[in-house]
């Protein structure tokens, strides 16, 4: 017989959650403004609202934490990140901030002003906040075959180079601070760009003589996707991988909360001097002297030490399998999701789902009322609310996508939990012609008003 596959760690410390009746959850719901953000955890089951900074740490970094050291300036813990960073990496500069958006605020403070152009593929939504904040512009240059979630494609949030070069050659230089490539592509539903995408995008910015930017939270998912889909790459370590993939790099930004496997922590990093220095202005006021920025000591040990682990086969093989296990299952059901399954998370198709609801009553967000009422299962609305409204027009934008994300935590779950959420699924989707409102929003902010937003039930 063959032996089947395992996870790549065993338990030594659990967190009890508990479960919940449909008639508290229906009350804790409306108590939340129909807001997944905005529920208690302790009134959430199994919690798919992220896998940032959700994960669990392995006893090498609990320990890494022990020994951090909490100098103000040029604490040992900066030097084991900087040279874990260097050495995974290849970026020999870099400043620690408390988390990504800190990274890009820090970043974008010092190269965006009002009326500049970044393109790249889909942009994450706080990157898109950083920039449009500013009075510049995000040009989502993403391959037009991403908004078809039944096409399987191997590398399905690749720039499309095309739609990169007009955006290039139609600007001047001076209004293009950089392009910005997000490995994976979150938005796009975690999927990932091959060697040969980030290769051809480093070219087209040679050839304008723009930076490019790899906003990299999930950088070892895609790395994992290179070796595992693209030719040539099947021999090649994670580690190889990684080192390759950021060698077209100019500079990267970094949420420590998803592959790095930390709690808190990001940074960004730099091949070229001047820039850093340029930075470190922005990262003394806003975050806090170059050699912690955002981070305490032991942060840093631990993000050293999940930096390492986090480029291993075995954990990421173990992630990945996870979320193609919950994939198959749902497969199994015949739910429509965005195919194949990403990296870090499953994304259900809430428009084949629910396609008799109008798009202006936020299909989406009314799918993930549904599974959290269903079994206490907590996702994350990826569709018009998130999409926010033009900020020349103030009109809603309609994305062509309306995903539910079901986030899977690294190290978190059993397969048994993905049992659970995959019947709920399954449960949802039987009574779903019997869903026929959705929702209206009563409270929103100007910029990214997903996180707070307020909603009644129609
Ligand atoms: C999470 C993420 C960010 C922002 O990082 P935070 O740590 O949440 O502030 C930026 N870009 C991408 C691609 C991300 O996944």
């Amino acid at each position: 017989m063959e032996i089947p596959f395992a996870e790549s760690y065993r338990i030594k410390m659990v967190e009890p959650i508990h479960r919940s009746t449909r008639e508290e959850r229906e009350q804790w719901i409306k108590e939340a403004k129909y807001n997944l953000f905005k529920l208690s955890s302790k009134h959430v089951f199994i919690d798919l609202l992220t896998d940032s900074g959700t994960g669990a740490m392995s006893n090498r970094q609990w320990s890494a934490m022990m020994m951090g050291d909490e100098s103000y300036a040029g604490a040992e813990s900066y030097f084991e990140l900087k040279e874990a960073i260097e050495k995974i990496l290849g970026f020999p500069y870099f400043l620690p901030t408390h988390q990504g958006r800190a990274a890009e605020n820090v970043l974008f403070s010092t190269i965006v002003k009002e009326g500049d152009y970044l393109p790249g593929n889909s942009h994450f939504d706080t990157t898109k906040g950083h920039i449009e904040y500013r009075k510049a512009h995000a040009v989502d240059c993403t391959i037009s075959a991403a908004a078809q979630t039944e096409l399987e494609l191997p590398f399905k949030g690749e720039v499309d180079l095309e739609k990169l070069e007009k955006v290039l050659a139609n600007n001047p230089k001076e209004k293009i601070p950089c392009v910005v490539l997000t490995v994976t592509n979150n938005t796009a539903g975690g999927q990932p760009v091959s060697m040969k995408n980030i290769r051809d995008v480093h070219n087209l910015c040679r050839k304008y003589d723009i930076p490019l930017l790899l906003d990299s939270a999930r950088f070892a998912e895609n790395a994992y996707f290179i070796k595992t889909r693209e030719e040539g790459y099947a021999d090649k370590s994670i580690k190889e991988i990684v080192r390759e993939m950021f060698s077209y790099a100019d500079m990267m930004t970094m949420s420590s909360k998803k592959d790095a496997i930390v709690n808190m922590g990001g940074f960004v990093a730099f091949k070229n001097e001047e820039l850093w220095k340029r930075c470190q202005m922005f990262c003394i006021m806003n975050e806090g002297y170059i050699t912690y920025g955002g981070m305490s000591g032991r942060d840093m040990a631990a993000l050293a030490v999940g930096l390492d682990e986090g480029t291993q086969f075995d954990t990421l093989d173990t992630r990945i399998r996870q979320v193609q296990y919950l994939a198959a299952k749902l497969d199994e059901y015949g739910i429509p999701y965005q195919r194949p399954a990403g990296g870090h998370a499953i994304f259900l198709d809430a428009k084949k789902i629910l396609p008799q609801l109008p798009r202006e009553e936020f299909v989406a967000q009314t799918l993930g009322v549904e599974l959290y009422l269903e079994a206490g299962i907590r996702g994350v609305e990826i569709g018009a609310i998130l999409a926010d409204r033009d900020p020349e027009t103030k009109e809603n934008r309609y994305p062509e996508l309306e995903l539910l994300r079901l986030a899977i935590p690294r190290r978190t779950y059993t397969n048994n939990h993905m049992d659970v959420i995959a019947a709920a699924v399954k449960n949802v989707y039987d009574r779903r012609e019997s869903i026929t409102k959705g929702y209206a929003i009563t409270f929103e902010q100007p910029v990214m008003r997903h996180f707070t937003v307020e909603l009644k039930k129609l």
